[in-house]
């Protein structure tokens, strides 16, 4: 049996139906099953996607069995409509849209009014009895044809970057000008009569062939350059930047011309369900008399509202098509239910009334904002329309951000220019004055002032600075440099990477292009998109939605892998708990010597480097280990019997040496040292790769002293507790390993601290749990021996990352954007986790952990426990957990959710 190439549909019958997408494309599969449910649609025809694919196969030929479907679906067209095509009494005008798998907006071609010639023109003249109409129409046709299948379809270039289109446009002007008018409207019958003329000479001279005058020959022309605009700039682009696979292909919609814009009978419009920005359940949309589709669009008329109830106001003065064409109202506020309780959704629809007859020529699932999203799917869910599943898939991970942080309101940037672009580190909006110091920052915050703090890169001696910032932008940096890190650990707005300025500290400027801002100019910042704009643009707060926690209750029943937090504080602990975290993944002990509170615990931390005996570095660490045990209690006790994982100092030590004199000499006069002594060995310290220098275990191996403060520190915290009658669970962590040897080296340190305490505590049980970072790509080759001594593994995936690829994670932001532009990289490896390399390692590390020991408990606590894509891969690698900042603990839960839905589906 030859292939079945072309579909057709007409009222009350469809060869094809909503779930054919694949092969009718989203428009020709939504248009049948329109159809089926008995609604006024233009009758036509889809020729599918496999005859596109076939069609680019061929050479460009259409495979010969698809000619006499299309015929055939043609005849059935036009009986449906009861017109003939070609006819000169009594003409069917068709247009050709393209219909992909995937909505492309705009990014494929259409061509309008096919049918019109020399043969049909004066029988629809004479059957509408409105001559500017129809030639309206022809001049339409012939600009559309002309540029679209004359031009682009043949691959011809535009002379001097000038498209057809565009010299017949100017030929247009010329005449409105040389005749005095103003709009297109005021082109009489006779000037359209003889612009056809002149545009059919001009196209004749400029691209050499005839602007056909056979009606089939147009048909023909149109779908062939439908298909055609598949393999189009635009479209590849768009394709690349979506993700879209261009073997698809589109599908080619052939339909029955009805118009908007034959009069004040007439007319067309867009619409939605619900509201599409606040989820209100209220019909929404808007309409134009007299129009075509492109006038709503092109912005030139303000549409009306089309009902009462959701004028606003810019468009309260108009009419109404409630109160305008009330029947016709009511007719299309029952097929908008219809539609919405048949797809169980929100839809946007399209229409066009053609002199009092409504006929539907669009519906699909609509585009929504996050705040939207979240109160549709519960009203939806209340309804009864869907069921708590349906709930948990209905919001996009991405959108609980702007559910989660003030964002820039949407009609504030819309009309903006960014100044500068880098990387999305912090989510959310912010506008602040910008200064170039950390000191100022604080300064300035004291004062009264919101700041954004503009630095080159940050590091540690920043944080103040960075905590009182309403966002922070850097020039340098990757999306898990320290500024990333610590913003998102915050929620706040930042940029990082936007290497396209000069930042001169000197003078406190910030130049983009030939643009200086001074300290004090106002930015703003979207962290979402990673794009700065000059001045102040509005924010909207979202938080306030109280439907948000019972959205995430629900989430929870669907929920198998656990979610915790990245926390450092009690403060974070606290937050993460309020987002949800079932435990801390990842305490990052160093943090406790940054910040507030920190002078005494970093001066001891700082006399303990910098001390060169042992008996020195020991009593350093006995006056250091009150303030650890404290905060390591403070954090552990937040979490109310959760377990904390505790990972052991991981910086290199040069990292805390005093840099100003004046520290300098506190330290020298601790230790009874002179001023000189203490550069020296500060100096000493020094490493040419700090990176993959003398950290993490490394430190706890050479120096064991350190090691056993901090295992005391922790296991008294626990054991404190434990007195007071407060659960806990310390999970403690070796960083930066390599060898299982090293893991042995530190557990042996760990059991004996922990026989003393439990002898200093009288107690014969201590619980707690001892394992690793597996962040060196050898230890995710080893991971069976690693997990001889470990009870759990926590995936550290952003150095696995930086020590898969060679890449530094605080320098990427000088080549990822290439990169990106250039499809070397997919996406940013620091952002989403590269499933086909670094994610190799990690699927191996763990089924060689869990061959040695199956009840290993195995989590994920870089970057990526945060991001919606790399849960999912995680899901499916059967870890126990991940583990992310406090703000982005929802996220990983609705992630975690939807991966769990999508297996069992699959
Ligand atoms: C990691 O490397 O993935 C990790 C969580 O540790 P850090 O970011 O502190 O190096
Ligand atoms: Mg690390």
């Amino acid at each position: 049996m030859a292939k079945k190439y072309v579909y057709f549909y007409g009222p009350g019958k469809a060869d094809g139906k909503a779930d054919m997408k694949n092969l009718l494309g989203g428009k020709g599969a939504n248009l049948a099953e329109m159809c089926n449910l008995g609604l006024p649609v233009p009758a036509g025809f889809t020729i599918t996607t496999d005859c596109c694919t076939d069609y680019f196969a061929n050479g460009m030929k259409f495979p010969a069995e698809m000619e006499e479907q299309v015929l055939k679906s043609l005849a059935e067209t036009e009986k449906a409509m009861g017109m003939k095509f070609g006819d000169s009494k009594n003409p069917l005008l068709i247009s050709c849209r393209s219909g992909a798998r995937m909505s492309m907006p705009g990014m494929m071609e259409t061509v309008l009014n096919i049918g019109l010639c020399s043969e049909t023109i004066p029988g629809l003249v004479e059957k509408t009895k409105n001559e500017r109409f129809v030639y309206d129409s022809y001049r339409r046709l012939i600009m559309m044809y002309s540029d679209v299948v004359m031009e682009k379809a043949e691959g011809i270039e535009a002379k001097g970057g000038v498209s057809i289109r565009l010299q017949l446009e100017e030929i247009m002007e010329e005449l409105k000008k040389e005749k005095g008018y103003k709009l297109d409207t005021d082109l009489t019958v006779d000037d359209l009569k003889s612009l056809c003329d002149t545009f059919k000479k001009h196209i004749k001279s400029a691209l050499g062939s005839e602007f056909p005058d056979k009606p089939m020959d147009q048909l023909w022309g149109g779908i062939g350059a439908v298909f055609k605009s598949w393999n189009g700039k635009r479209a590849i682009s768009y394709r690349n930047i979506e993700g879209i696979p261009h073997e698809w292909g589109t599908a080619t919609n052939v339909q029955a011309m009805v118009f908007g814009n034959m009069g004040d009978s007439s007319a067309t419009g867009v619409a939605f369900t619900r509201n599409p920005a606040t989820g209100e359940n209220k019909f929404f949309g808007e309409y134009l008399v007299n129009a075509q589709g492109e006038d709503v669009v092109a912005g030139t008329r303000t549409p009306a509202p089309i009902n009462e109830s959701t004028k606003g106001e810019q468009n309260a003065h108009l009419t109404s098509l409630e109160v305008g064409m009330p029947e016709l109202y009511k007719e299309l506020d029952g097929i908008q239910k219809k539609l919405e309780k048949h797809y169980r959704d929100m839809q946007d629809l399209e229409f066009t009334i053609q002199e009092g007859k409504l006929w539907m020529l669009q519906t699909r699932v609509g585009k929504r904002t996050g705040t939207a999203a979240l109160n549709m799917a519960m009203d939806m869910l209340d309804e009864k329309l869907i069921q708590e599943e349906d709930v948990v898939m209905r919001l996009k991970p991405a959108q609980l951000d702007e559910l989660l942080h003030p964002i820039i309101d949407p009609k504030s940037e819309k009309g903006a220019e960014a100044i500068l672009k880098g990387l999305p580190a912090g989510p959310g909006g912010a506008a602040g004055k910008i200064v170039f110091t950390a000191e100022d920052a604080v300064e300035w915050v004291n004062k009264g002032e919101q700041v954004i703090l503009v630095r080159e890169e940050t590091n540690p001696e920043d944080i103040e600075g960075m905590r009182a910032a309403i966002g922070i932008l850097t020039a340098r940096g990757g999306m898990t440099s320290h500024a990333a890190l610590v913003a998102r650990g915050w929620g706040k707005c930042c940029i990082v990477g936007a290497s396209d300025c000069e930042i001169n500290l000197k003078e406190k400027t910030l130049k983009i292009n030939d643009k200086t801002l001074k300290e004090g100019d106002v930015v703003t910042l979207n962290g979402t998109k990673g794009y700065v704009y000059s001045g102040a643009l509005d924010m909207i707060d979202a938080t306030e939605n109280p439907r948000f926690q019972t959205f995430m209750n629900i989430v929870d029943k669907f929920r198998k892998m656990g979610v915790r937090a990245n926390a450092d504080t009690p403060e974070d602990a606290t937050i993460a708990q309020s987002f949800g975290a079932e435990g801390i993944g990842l305490m990052r002990t160093e943090h406790m010597f940054y910040g507030e509170g920190s002078d005494e615990p970093l001066f001891y931390l700082r006399k303990m480097i910098l001390s060169n005996t042992l008996e020195e570095r020991k009593s350093a660490l006995d006056q250091l280990l009150p303030y650890v045990k404290k905060d390591m209690k403070a954090t552990i006790e937040a979490m109310k019997g959760m377990p904390v994982t505790i990972r052991l100092l991981d910086p290199p030590l040069h990292e805390f040496v005093p840099q100003s004199e004046a520290k300098q000499k506190e330290v020298a006069d601790a230790l009874g040292i002179s001023l000189e002594d203490v550069k020296k060995r500060g100096d000493s310290l020094h490493e040419v790769n700090p990176m993959m220098g003398h950290r993490g275990v490394r430190l706890g191996v050479t120096y064991p002293e350190v090691t056993e403060m901090q295992i005391r520190a922790i296991l008294e915290a626990a054991a404190e507790l434990n007195k007071e009658n407060k659960k806990c669970l310390p999970e403690i962590m070796v960083p930066v390993t390599c060898d299982e040897k090293e893991l042995k080296d530190q557990k042996a340190l760990v059991e004996k601290i922990a026989e003393e305490v439990k002898e200093k505590f009288k107690i014969d049980k201590l619980e707690y749990l001892y394992g690793t970072m597996i962040e060196i790509p050898r230890a995710a080759l080893l991971a069976d021996r690693m997990a001889e001594d470990a009870q759990f593994f926590s995936f550290g995936t952003n150095d696995l990352t930086q020590m898969s690829f060679g890449f530094s994670r605080d320098d990427i932001g000088g080549f990822l954007s290439e990169y990106l532009d250039r499809k070397i990289l997919k996406d940013d490896p620091f952002q989403s986790i590269d499933q086909d390399g670094v994610g190799q390692l990690v699927e191996y590390g763990v089924e060689r952990g869990r061959k040695t020991k199956p009840e290993l408990k195995i989590g994920v606590c870089g970057e990526h426990g945060g991001d919606p894509d790399s849960v999912e891969f995680f899901h499916g690698l059967g870890l126990n957990y991940v583990s992310c900042s406090p703000y982005r603990v929802p996220i990983a839960r609705l992630a975690a959710a939807q991966a769990e839905i999508k297996a069992k589906k699959a």
